[in-house]
């Protein structure tokens, strides 16, 4: 992935010093190299490089393709912060299966560390996830919220609520055609009972994912593996 920005016209201007390092030291390309390039909204290039250097990469397009590997369901998950790897193999493995956007939640039981270092590591592993899968577009990374402040624009979205009387995920997947869906999945504790009580205040619907209790990164794949197995075509 290059910055949209990065492409005008026939031209490629590339400056970010990360993938600078990337091409120059991990990929060893050089001048005259043809690269296959995604501008994260949808497009494919193929280029040629004509210069790179510590500094810079410039280069011509050749050919340019709309980008497929999207699919055709706009997911957006609120992802409970946890401890340790789980929200970034949750963060990592979405992508791969085709998140559309992810909010990181702070929850009563969340251990957060959302400092500018995480959400730059949290950046990369998306972008990385997204290459790797042959996504067409970059999933959106919003800031974190907290509960309360995600509430108010979270009528009919899914909570996944591992216990209680609630909806299978299967019974909630066929009330309705979709193209759109926002699932949220709690912390490695739970979810306390003020954020259940919000939660159904506030008009998400609850749901189970079976009888089973999934680990916090489990439940989310899992979810989203369900979601593109029945609506993305
Ligand atoms: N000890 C916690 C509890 O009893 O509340 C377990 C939390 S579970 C490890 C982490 C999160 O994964 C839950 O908050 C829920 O969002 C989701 N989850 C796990 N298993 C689930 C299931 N069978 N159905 C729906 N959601 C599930």
């Amino acid at each position: 992935f290059v910055p949209a920005e990065s492409i005008q016209g026939e031209a490629l201007f590339v400056a970010e010093r990360e993938l600078l390092h990337q091409w120059n030291n991990v990929l060893r390309l050089r001048v005259g190299q043809h690269i296959a390039l995604l501008d994260g909204l949808g497009m494919g290039y193929i280029a040629e490089l004509t210069s790179l250097n510590k500094r810079e990469a410039q280069g011509r397009i050749l050919q340019r393709y709309a980008a497929n590997g999207e699919p055709s369901i706009n997911v957006t998950l609120y992802l409970a912060l946890t401890r340790g790897e789980r929200f970034e193999i949750a963060l990592q493995k979405c992508t791969e299966l085709g998140a559309t956007a992810f909010v990181p939640l702070l929850c009563e039981r969340s251990q957060a560390d959302v400092s500018a270092t995480k959400r730059e590591r949290w950046q990369r592993i998306i972008r990385e996830a997204a290459e790797q899968a042959g996504r067409g577009r970059l999933p959106s990374l919003h800031e974190a919220q907290t509960v309360a402040q995600a509430l108010p624009q979270a009528r009919g979205h899914l909570l996944l609520a591992e216990t209680g009387q609630t909806l299978s995920f299967k019974a909630a997947l066929a009330l309705e055609p979709r193209q759109e869906l926002a699932i949220w999945s709690g912390p490695e504790g739970g979810w306390s009972d003020n954020e259940l009580e919000a939660a159904h205040q506030a008009g998400l619907i609850s749901v189970s994912l079976g009888s089973r209790i999934l680990r916090a990164e489990t439940a989310p794949i899992a979810a989203l593996a369900a979601v593109m197995f029945q609506f993305d075509q």
